[in-house]
């Protein structure tokens, strides 16, 4: 296969001549379903809801950024091959737009955000009218998420459906103990100093559901450069404030969020790096943060130890 060969022209070459039946069409019971997700979080939650009875591959690991990933010609073939593609929507996969729609053709997709209603989701300004797709931060909002997948694979597999059922039903209730641990622990930030900053704006929804004032540099997604008036404009905010401490993130360069704390050390107040928060995806595998429930509460723990100073 020639490099030379876009993306299109690949899922075409793949394709053959004529269009393939879609496996997903035909009944896959007793089959494992081959899952191909694109973030972390996502692969986690197929996992937990698909249990033995998927197989799932996840593109992004540690690290990667899904604002800007493109599909590499590998992936193009894990998704050719797969019954189902499960994915955030709401243009967090915004290189790949091309690629879900086309494999959307001949293979069952899902934006595991459809099933959460649109009143429900931010519509913050500085996106230009599009929803804010980093909902996995407010738990709650994240299990319509989980139940989404479950619905999504009973369907396509119903004779498996109680399987998923009982599945998603115990990671549910995982997900409900991890939205209190959340909601408790904030209580140990004295309310004055419940302001999250970071590189961009991923911690919308964590706001809102746990009672934090939320800034990012970059927006909603990391494609905007923050400007040189952006950095000083909350190097003000957090010396006139007296905030004690701001994240950087896994998934982004920690360059912008270094130039804002020259920026407020030149204003004479010193702010504390207060550690790396998982964004827009979850720490290696093996280790805590490498699942969902680990990096939501790493965040929240490196989040109350920073601001309580
Ligand atoms: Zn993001």
């Amino acid at each position: 296969m020639t490099k030379f060969l876009g993306a299109a022209a690949l899922l075409f070459a793949l394709a053959g001549c004529g269009p393939i039946e879609p496996r997903a069409t035909r009944a896959l019971e007793g089959e494992v379903i081959d899952v191909v997700a694109t973030i972390g979080m996502i692969t986690d939650a197929v996992e937990h809801v698909g249990g033995e009875r998927v197989r799932v591959e996840g593109l992004m690991g540690p690290g990667i950024d899904p604002h800007l990933y493109k599909a590499s010609e590998g992936d193009l073939r894990r998704l050719e091959r797969s019954d189902v593609v499960f994915y955030g929507g709401l243009h967090l996969e915004a290189k790949m737009a091309d690629v879900l729609e086309r494999i959307g053709e001949r293979r069952a997709t899902q934006a595991v955000t459809d099933a959460i209603p649109r009143g429900a989701l931010l519509r913050p300004a500085q996106f230009k009218g599009q929803h804010d797709p980093h909902v996995w931060f407010d738990v709650t909002l994240w299990k319509k998420a989980v139940e989404q997948v479950r619905d999504r694979l009973a369907e396509l597999d119903p004779t498996s459906a109680e399987v998923y059922r009982a599945n998603a039903a115990a990671y549910l209730s995982e997900l409900q103990a991890l939205d209190a641990y959340v909601h408790e622990q904030v209580l140990r930030v004295p309310e004055g100093r419940r302001v999250i900053i970071t590189a961009h704006d991923a911690f919308n929804y964590f706001g809102v559901a746990y009672g934090f004032e939320v800034r990012g540099l970059q927006g909603i997604s990391t494609a905007a450069e923050a400007g040189a008036g952006d950095v000083q404009s909350l190097a003000r905010f957090i010396a006139r404030n007296q905030i004690p401490a701001i994240f950087v993130e896994s998934s982004v360069s920690s360059r912008t969020i270094e130039a804002v704390r020259e920026a407020v050390r030149a204003r004479g107040f010193d702010v504390e790096i207060g550690g790396s928060l998982f964004s827009d995806a979850m720490g290696n595998p093996g280790t805590p943060e490498g699942s969902y429930v680990g990096m939501v509460r790493h965040n929240v723990d490196t989040i109350v130890a920073g601001l309580r100073g």
